[in-house]
């Protein structure tokens, strides 16, 4: 077996997907660069290539159960295994009011993504991280979904009401909670990133951050060694509260 790296992240064709694609393979290894649309992944992983990193676009639509077993059927075939899966992909979602105004569909549209997606590629994937000696998940959370935080009056988050985009991000702090535990007795560590508020297409570029600055952490708990924590949730500034 390779001791070379594998990764995959999801989502990676633009934005903190592409800025952890780009760090994590300028440490070595091979990145997977997963993405929804072909064309758009061969244009990242070419463009990560340019800088000589070894970047292979994987056709990855996180809502397409299909999709993830045909990614992990093609991971399997390649490489046999997966050392690092950084669930990166997610949507803000057509709606951003406050729960009075929502719909069940308009937070199913961003579950779908940000949670079911995670759900799906994660569980995809993890045949591949039992067979890697370090197996690491890293969930991309923010800020906005710590119920901590959101119940703070003195928080930046009191007044942030965006009941689809928030409430999917504490969703995937209790999958990134529950995974850690049930895989508590193997080397797999499943972690929550926040990256800040990053100037990406998401957010129509309004964060203070850039996407390397966001990548940062991801990039960190993906590496992390066996000493590092799992069901941990963290910032460059340290823990972000639950
Ligand atoms: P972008 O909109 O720039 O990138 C989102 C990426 O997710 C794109 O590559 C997009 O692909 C992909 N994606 C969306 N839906 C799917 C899908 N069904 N299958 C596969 N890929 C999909 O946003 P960011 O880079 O800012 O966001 C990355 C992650 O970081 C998200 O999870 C976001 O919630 C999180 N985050 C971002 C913050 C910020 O301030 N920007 C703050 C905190 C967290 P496509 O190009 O095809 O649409």
């Amino acid at each position: 077996m390779s001791v070379e790296r594998i990764a995959l992240v999801t989502g990676a064709n633009k934005g903190i997907g592409f800025e952890i694609a780009r760090q994590l393979g300028e440490q070595g290894g091979v990145v997977l660069v997963g993405a929804r649309d072909e064309v758009r992944g061969k244009a990242a992983a070419d463009a990560l290539a340019g800088r000589g990193i070894a970047a292979v676009p994987l056709r990855l639509d996180v809502t397409d159960p299909a999709s993830a077993a045909a990614a992990a059927d093609a991971i399997t075939e390649r490489y046999g295994r997966l050392d690092v899966l950084v669930n990166n992909a997610g949507i803000a979602g057509a709606f951003t009011g406050p729960p009075s105004e929502a719909t069940a569909g308009d937070l199913r549209e961003v579950y779908e993504t940000n949670v079911f997606g995670v759900l799906t590629v994660t569980n995809a994937m993890l045949p591949l991280l039992r067979r890697s000696a370090a197996g690491r998940v890293v969930n991309l959370s923010s800020h906005v979904g710590s119920l901590t935080l959101n119940a703070d009056p003195r928080s930046p988050m009191a007044n942030l009401n965006m009941i689809a985009y928030q409430s999917s991000k504490t969703a995937l702090n209790a999958l990134t909670i529950a995974y850690a535990k049930e895989l508590r007795e193997t080397p797999i560590k499943v972690n929550a990133a926040n990256p800040g508020s990053v100037a990406t297409d998401i957010n129509a570029h309004r964060g203070q951050r850039t996407p390397a600055e966001g990548a940062a952490i991801a990039v960190r708990l993906a590496l992390l060694d066996a000493s590092g924590p799992s069901g941990a949730s963290l910032a460059d500034e340290g823990n972000v509260p639950w």
